[in-house]
Protein backbone atom coordinates (compact mmCIF):
# COMPACT_ATOMS: atom_id res chain seq x y z
CA UNK A 1 0.00 0.00 0.00
CA UNK A 2 1.20 3.68 -1.28
CA UNK A 3 1.55 6.05 2.06
CA UNK A 4 -1.78 8.21 1.17
CA UNK A 5 -3.43 4.46 1.24
CA UNK A 6 -2.19 3.57 4.43
CA UNK A 7 -3.04 7.62 5.54
CA UNK A 8 -7.08 6.62 3.92
CA UNK A 9 -6.91 3.47 5.93
CA UNK A 10 -6.01 4.75 9.61
CA UNK A 11 -2.74 2.97 9.75
CA UNK A 12 -0.35 6.02 9.24
CA UNK A 13 -1.95 8.71 11.44
CA UNK A 14 -2.80 12.29 9.97
CA UNK A 15 -4.60 15.39 11.11
CA UNK A 16 -8.02 15.13 9.48
CA UNK A 17 -9.59 18.12 8.01
CA UNK A 18 -12.40 16.66 5.98
CA UNK A 19 -13.51 12.92 5.48
CA UNK A 20 -16.77 11.02 3.69
CA UNK A 21 -16.86 7.86 2.01
CA UNK A 22 -14.32 8.70 -0.92
CA UNK A 23 -12.38 11.22 -0.16
CA UNK A 24 -10.05 12.31 2.80
CA UNK A 25 -8.40 15.82 3.77
CA UNK A 26 -5.83 16.43 5.95
CA UNK A 27 -2.80 18.77 7.03
CA UNK A 28 0.54 18.12 4.83
CA UNK A 29 2.99 17.06 7.16
CA UNK A 30 5.52 20.09 5.78
CA UNK A 31 3.21 23.22 5.31
CA UNK A 32 4.33 25.77 2.75
CA UNK A 33 1.76 28.48 3.66
CA UNK A 34 -0.37 29.09 7.32
CA UNK A 35 -3.09 26.29 5.23
CA UNK A 36 -1.30 23.69 3.62
CA UNK A 37 -3.56 20.89 3.00
CA UNK A 38 -3.90 17.87 0.68
CA UNK A 39 -7.20 16.26 -0.28
CA UNK A 40 -6.99 12.94 -1.79
CA UNK A 41 -9.38 10.27 -3.14
CA UNK A 42 -9.41 7.26 -0.55
CA UNK A 43 -8.79 4.47 -3.78
CA UNK A 44 -5.37 4.56 -5.33
CA UNK A 45 -4.66 6.82 -8.69
CA UNK A 46 -1.29 7.07 -9.21
CA UNK A 47 -1.79 11.15 -10.28
CA UNK A 48 -2.97 13.45 -12.74
CA UNK A 49 -2.24 11.11 -15.46
CA UNK A 50 -4.28 8.20 -13.72
CA UNK A 51 -7.58 10.36 -14.94
CA UNK A 52 -10.36 8.75 -16.72
CA UNK A 53 -14.06 8.52 -17.42
CA UNK A 54 -14.46 5.77 -15.10
CA UNK A 55 -12.79 7.68 -11.78
CA UNK A 56 -13.08 11.31 -13.11
CA UNK A 57 -16.59 11.63 -10.96
CA UNK A 58 -14.05 11.17 -7.57
CA UNK A 59 -12.19 14.31 -8.66
CA UNK A 60 -15.12 16.31 -9.11
CA UNK A 61 -16.16 15.14 -6.26
CA UNK A 62 -13.13 16.65 -5.04
CA UNK A 63 -13.77 20.04 -6.36
CA UNK A 64 -16.99 20.16 -5.10
CA UNK A 65 -15.63 19.61 -1.43
CA UNK A 66 -12.99 22.01 -1.86
CA UNK A 67 -14.88 25.11 -1.22
CA UNK A 68 -16.25 24.07 1.84
CA UNK A 69 -12.85 23.02 3.20
CA UNK A 70 -11.80 26.49 2.49
CA UNK A 71 -14.38 27.97 3.83
CA UNK A 72 -14.05 26.28 6.91
CA UNK A 73 -10.66 26.92 6.96
CA UNK A 74 -11.31 30.99 6.86
CA UNK A 75 -9.52 31.36 3.19
CA UNK A 76 -11.47 35.08 2.48
CA UNK A 77 -8.53 36.16 0.83
CA UNK A 78 -8.13 33.09 -1.41
CA UNK A 79 -6.08 30.15 -1.96
CA UNK A 80 -3.89 28.53 -4.98
CA UNK A 81 -4.55 24.78 -5.81
CA UNK A 82 -1.62 22.91 -6.66
CA UNK A 83 -1.45 18.90 -8.01
CA UNK A 84 2.02 17.70 -9.20
CA UNK A 85 1.83 15.48 -11.97
CA UNK A 86 5.50 13.54 -12.68
CA UNK A 87 8.88 13.99 -11.93
CA UNK A 88 9.35 17.21 -13.45
CA UNK A 89 6.67 19.01 -11.29
CA UNK A 90 8.56 17.55 -8.17
CA UNK A 91 5.78 14.47 -7.60
CA UNK A 92 6.83 12.57 -4.27
CA UNK A 93 3.79 10.56 -3.42
CA UNK A 94 2.63 8.32 -6.18
CA UNK A 95 -1.39 8.81 -5.15
CA UNK A 96 -3.21 11.81 -7.00
CA UNK A 97 -3.35 14.34 -4.32
CA UNK A 98 -4.49 18.02 -4.97
CA UNK A 99 -2.41 20.49 -2.44
CA UNK A 100 -4.72 23.58 -1.37
CA UNK A 101 -2.67 26.17 -0.06
CA UNK A 102 -4.14 30.22 1.88
CA UNK A 103 -3.90 32.22 4.58
CA UNK A 104 -1.36 34.50 3.41
CA UNK A 105 -0.21 36.10 0.04
CA UNK A 106 1.46 33.25 -1.97
CA UNK A 107 4.27 33.62 -4.78
CA UNK A 108 3.37 35.12 -8.22
CA UNK A 109 5.75 32.46 -9.01
CA UNK A 110 3.89 29.75 -10.70
CA UNK A 111 7.39 27.86 -11.61
P1 LIG B 1 4.00 16.19 -3.83
O1 LIG B 1 5.44 16.63 -3.65
O2 LIG B 1 3.17 17.11 -4.67
O3 LIG B 1 3.92 14.74 -4.26
O4 LIG B 1 3.34 16.32 -2.39
C1 LIG B 1 3.49 15.37 -1.39
C2 LIG B 1 3.19 16.09 -0.11
O5 LIG B 1 2.92 15.13 0.88
C3 LIG B 1 4.35 16.96 0.41
O6 LIG B 1 3.90 18.32 0.51
C4 LIG B 1 4.66 16.35 1.78
O7 LIG B 1 5.00 17.31 2.74
C5 LIG B 1 3.37 15.63 2.11
N1 LIG B 1 3.48 14.51 3.01
C6 LIG B 1 4.38 13.48 2.94
N2 LIG B 1 4.16 12.61 3.92
C7 LIG B 1 3.10 13.07 4.63
C8 LIG B 1 2.38 12.60 5.78
N3 LIG B 1 2.71 11.46 6.41
N4 LIG B 1 1.34 13.34 6.23
C9 LIG B 1 1.00 14.51 5.61
N5 LIG B 1 1.63 14.98 4.53
C10 LIG B 1 2.67 14.29 4.05
ZN1 LIG C 1 -2.24 5.04 -2.83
Amino acid sequence: MCLFCKIAAGEIPSTKVYEDESILAFRDINPMAPTHILVIPKTHIPSVDGITAENSGLVAHIFEVIPQIAKGEGLTGGYRMVSNCGPDAGQTVNHLHFHILGGKELSGQMA
